[in-house]
């Protein structure tokens, strides 16, 4: 059976310019090693993610003429999580915390991206789930040896870079590190295409993935991302992108919005309107020596 490669934005505010950057990739991939895209709405955050920017997101990969196989809504499938935790449970793998946000920053130390490193405070204390406590993974002191098509060999070990982390936070939330290893496992995710801010979350997932009963974890490609020319940061919403369809408001085409990525990758020699499927297969040309 063919698998799947997916496209996963979360729904926190509209696309901009690094969701098409994205796509592009994802759709390039697709047509190299013969995937079926999958769309997952990421709204594992219940409390950022909102119903416009969910049907936002379809509108506007439509727009560009994106199409999918298949979809899915992390929101809509809380018991699959459900049933991913108690497997963990019976195995003696998650423990109940109840560290406030204020703690964990006073008495961990944190890694370079800034995320804390949980010491274990609250791993012999044995408390009662209740709303009051998030449940975290007994993640095992073990290397992860990955590699990405892209960027080459890691040797990582999550129990260094994190520590036990949380599966479910004390909102009841499902967390982004949990939801995302089941789904790939359950929407049958054989390549992983998305931006390299996410790679060191890689090592963590597959760990947690083989925890779960999935013993080949899916290639993964990580692609470089989009800089705001300006502040040199990362295109991001946190960072007030102007969004696609501000852009389409503005009169441009999806033509042109696919020109300028192209363009951004020194894909075409100057900055003019494409096809989608021109702006693909750019893509595919300048990747597929990574496969
Ligand atoms: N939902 C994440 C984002 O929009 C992508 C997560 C992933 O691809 O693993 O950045």
């Amino acid at each position: 059976m063919a698998q799947n490669i997916r496209f996963a934005p979360s729904p926190t505010g509209f696309l901009h310019e690094g969701h098409l950057l994205s796509a592009l990739y994802v759709w390039a991939v697709a047509n190299i090693g013969g995937y079926k895209v999958h769309l997952r709405i990421e709204d594992h955050d219940q409390s950022r993610a909102r119903p416009e920017y969910i049907q936002a997101i379809y509108d506007d990969l439509r727009w560009f003429g994106f199409e999918w196989e298949s979809q899915s809504i992390q929101s809509e499938r809380s018991c699959a999580y459900e049933k991913a935790l108690q497997l963990l449970e019976k195995n003696k793998l998650t423990y109940a915390c109840d560290c406030s946000r204020k703690s964990l920053l006073l008495e961990n130390p944190c890694n370079s991206e800034g995320e804390v490193i949980y010491q274990g405070r609250c791993l012999n204390k044995n408390l009662e789930a209740s709303p009051f406590t998030s449940i975290r993974l007994k993640v095992p002191t073990k290397t992860v040896y990955w590699s990405d098509l892209r960027l080459g060999a890691f040797c990582e070990s999550p129990a260094a870079q994190c520590g036990d982390f949380t599966l479910k936070d004390r909102q009841a939330q499902w967390t982004y590190q949990f939801a995302v290893c089941v789904d790939d496992i359950e929407e049958n995710i054989g390549m992983v295409v998305r931006g390299e801010d996410l790679r060191s979350s890689t090592a963590r997932q597959i760990l947690l993935m083989k925890l779960l009963g999935r013993n080949e974890p899916p290639h993964y490609f990580h692609h470089p991302l989009l800089y705001d020319p300006s502040s040199l940061l990362k295109l991001s919403k946190r960072q007030q992108s102007e969004s696609l369809r501000a852009q389409k408001e503005k009169g441009k085409t999806a033509e042109e919005l696919l020109g300028r990525t192209c363009f951004s990758r020194q894909l075409i020699r100057k900055e003019e309107p494409i096809s989608l499927k021109s702006a693909i297969l750019l893509f595919s040309k300048q990747i597929e020596r990574y496969f």
